[in-house]
């Protein structure tokens, strides 16, 4: 090949041609350093016809390439998968090449790296930063710039502490195999209904050949244990599974069941690994020697050798569909993945979203349910409580009948959990003298008081400010008033009606990592916490036997907005909360609380039958021609000038085409019309199913310019419609 196709890493580019000098070997995949302009970029050599450019430049006027990097090219399946998702998403293809991409580490050569970890000497001269560290590195080890941000302090501070003695050098070998699985490590005995449900899918594995499957099973049916059943046909085979799961925080839990069924831990990737950890799993994954691997959504794009399985585990999770950058769906793109390499791809939810049910009816996913806890569980009995016949006192939010419930519970000995899925002590916070309220000055946004920590903080852009004392505006110092309940509060609330009772809230606030994660499991598995107060964070996964009573504090939260999507959504999150309950052998109960007891999704929830409840949500979307029978696709466009961003938004929007079945709603102000500083208007293009919606924008957009000051993205299936 004396040219060749590359798609550097630059998103506002296409494909560039380049010239190949003599002796430098590339094929489709490789990875090689290109130059632009007066850069260096990294790229990947592409087939040459794609995308081919209208002017084509001859072979002498090519610049030529400068190097290729020692890495394993990327695959065929990956090249596809990235074609795929830049063409449906609307993305740039750099773009989405850069999550396939290895990132710089990975493509040194090194087969160590030098950590540093503290020797238990106090050095002479200990100064407050140098105590700082040592207090808050303990017994973690890392790099240099690692520890110094953990601790908070500059590299030269670490750098001080080496010299000192008080730290040392650690060489870790990032070259050593992971163990492997033992798929006959301890095999439980499946109920008949889980050893039907396995078999399907391990014969798909071993039928190695594309196929997406709805694991269907009610919260606590065992779809774990049945899909571990299909890794297990897989490592038996060689071959490698990657199991993603919506959150981080979910992946701890997961490696303890994971290693108590197979002798080991799996191979996790997420954002909380140390750099030694991801260099040694992604030459490991690289290699095909990790057999194993769970993550999150950026697991997804990594250069598995030989996969042979992938499983998305709570497919219904919102936290899959990326909502920065490119604009994707992990559970689609998952199911693309497994299309593209060949393999089964298995989906588990106990509530599976309309789009996948869909799928389904129509053949193109197969389905195996379920339909029963397994052992002795039952379902829990959920009740609801109407607000407006039985009110919380003045000033609280919990209702007398739920009182009752939990003093029940806790005089069992039994453990609950209250939901409510709200961050922080007040979603708003008023001066009762002027009228005041805080809003965030980076978005639409009102600051959420954060109690524990004292602050206000926006929970858009992160944005926050210590709470005031004394009203900003009329200076009145006894005047603020929280409006409302966020966890924080409703904790409260229950130490003040038991105060006995060992209280945990369980947010984003107080649960940020795998280890904190890991730390809540232990203390409820031991024991150590009577009563639970969370957000939609404890709404997943988790499985704690001794956990008998759920209380759902504002069940029409989620009704709010009025999307079309709400009741779904609402529908979901209930059940999975109200899952939680009654997963041993004591039975459980859960109370929702709600304005609207005989909204449709509230009989639902209560009667349990969710076939009725779906079939009357599928036939609502049917008739909106609301996916899955019609498609939305958002256009945004933001500016930090407000004036711009209308001005080329109403320019987008009166270029719209005319095109059969398709309709353009808007200009308007998108759902936080500001947002980081952005002003956003969104335009919402409605299609119906069989419209090549993206062909029809990919034109339209393509023909307008705009100014650098504007973003314009494209967010094709947006979650909200
Ligand atoms: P789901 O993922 O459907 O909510 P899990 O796989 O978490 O359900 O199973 C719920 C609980 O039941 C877990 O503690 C699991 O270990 C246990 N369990 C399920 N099936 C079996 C089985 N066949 N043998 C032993 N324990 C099982
Ligand atoms: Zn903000």
């Amino acid at each position: 090949m004396s040219r060749a196709r590359v798609l550097v890493m630059n998103s506002a580019l296409g494909p560039l041609d380049y010239r190949v000098p003599h002796g430098m070997a590339v094929e489709p995949g490789s990875i090689v350093i290109a130059p632009l302009g007066p850069r260096q970029l990294l790229g990947i050599v592409w087939e040459p016809e794609y995308m081919p450019s209208d002017a084509e430049v001859g072979d002498n006027r090519l610049r030529p390439l400068l190097g290729v990097v020692d890495v394993p090219p990327i695959s065929a399946a990956m090249r596809r998968l990235v074609e795929w998702t830049a063409d449906y998403y609307l993305a740039p293809p750099a773009a989405v090449a850069r999550m396939a991409l290895p990132s710089s580490y990975a493509m040194e050569g090194a087969r160590t790296v030098t950590e540093y970890r503290a020797t238990g000497h106090v050095p002479d001269r200990l100064t407050p930063q140098r105590a700082q560290a040592l207090e808050r590195i303990g017994e973690r080890q890392g790099l240099v710039r690692e520890l110094a941000a953990a601790a908070d302090v500059s590299d030269a501070v670490i750098r001080g502490l080496v010299k000192a003695g008080a730290m040392e050098a650690v060489e870790v070998d990032i070259d050593s195999p992971f163990p492997l699985p033992d798929p006959d490590h301890a095999r439980p005995a499946l109920s008949a209904d889980q050893r039907a449900a396995a078999s399907v899918l391990t014969g798909d594995v071993a039928a190695a050949a594309f196929r997406p499957t709805l694991l269907d099973g009610v919260t606590g049916s065992g779809k774990t244990e049945v899909y571990f059943e299909a890794i297990a046909e897989a490592i038996r085979e060689g071959r490698q599974t990657l199991v993603m799961l919506p959150e981080i925080a979910l992946t701890e839990p997961f490696l303890g069941r994971f290693a108590a069924r197979f002798g080991c831990e799996p191979v996790a990737w997420h954002s909380g690994l140390r750099q030694s950890q991801r260099r040694r799993a992604w030459r490991a994954i690289a290699q095909g020697q990790a057999l194993v691997v769970v993550g999150a959504r950026s697991s997804l794009f990594l250069p598995y050798r030989n996969l042979g399985l992938v499983v998305v585990d709570e497919a219904h999770e919102t936290s899959f569909k990326q909502e920065e950058g490119v604009h994707y769906h992990a559970r689609d793109v998952a199911v693309m993945r497994g299309k593209f390499e060949g393999v089964p791809v298995i989906l588990a939810s106990a509530t599976p979203a309309i789009e996948t049910r869909q799928q389904v009816a129509l053949g193109r996913y197969a389905e195996v349910k379920l339909p029963g806890r397994w052992g002795a569980a039952e379902l829990p009995a959920i009740e609801a409580i109407d607000l407006i016949q039985e009110p919380p006192e003045r000033g609280r939010w919990i209702a007398p009948r739920l009182v009752k419930a939990m003093e029940e519970t806790l005089a069992r000995r039994e453990q609950l959990l209250l939901f409510l899925n709200r961050r922080g002590y007040a979603p708003l916070t008023l001066c009762r003298t002027c009228g005041h309220r805080f809003q965030c000055p980076n978005c639409t946004a009102w600051m959420v008081e954060h109690r524990l920590v004292r602050r206000l903080a926006c929970h858009h852009c992160g944005h926050v400010e210590p709470t005031p004392r004394a009203c900003p505006e009329c200076a009145n110092e006894e005047s603020l008033v929280p409006v409302g309940p966020g966890v924080e509060r409703i904790a409260d609330e229950v130490k003040a009606l038991f105060p006995e009772a060992r209280v945990a809230i369980v947010t984003s606030d107080t649960i940020w990592s795998p280890a904190k994660a890991a730390e809540f499991v232990g203390r409820m598995e031991a024991g150590d916490i009577d009563i639970v107060v969370g957000t939609q964070l404890v709404t997943k996964g988790y499985h704690f036997p001794n956990l008998t009573l759920v209380g759902v504090i504002d069940a029409d939260l989620g009704l709010d907005g009025g999307d079309l999507r709400a009741a779904e959504r609402t529908f979901q999150q209930i059940s999975q909360v109200a899952g939680r309950a009654g997963r041993g052998a004591k039975p459980g109960h859960v109370y929702i609380q709600t304005h609207s007891p005989s909204a449709q999704v509230m009989q639902a929830l209560v009667s349990g039958d969710a076939d009725a409840f779906y079939a009357a949500e599928t036939e609502a979307r049917a008739e909106a021609g609301a996916p899955p029978f019609g498609r939305f696709a958002g256009i945004i466009v933001s500016s930090e000038d407000k004036a711009c961003a209308h001005e080329t938004a109403t320019l987008i929007g009166r270029s719209a085409p005319e095109v059969d079945g398709m309709h353009v709603y808007g200009p308007a102000p998108a759902p936080l019309a500001m947002l980081r500083g952005r002003h956003r208007f969104r335009l919402l293009v409605h299609a119906r199913r069989a419209l090549d919606v993206q062909e029809v924008i990919r034109d339209w957009l393509g023909k307008l310019d705009w100014g650098a000051k504007v973003r314009v993205t494209v967010d094709v299936d947006p979650y909200s419609f």
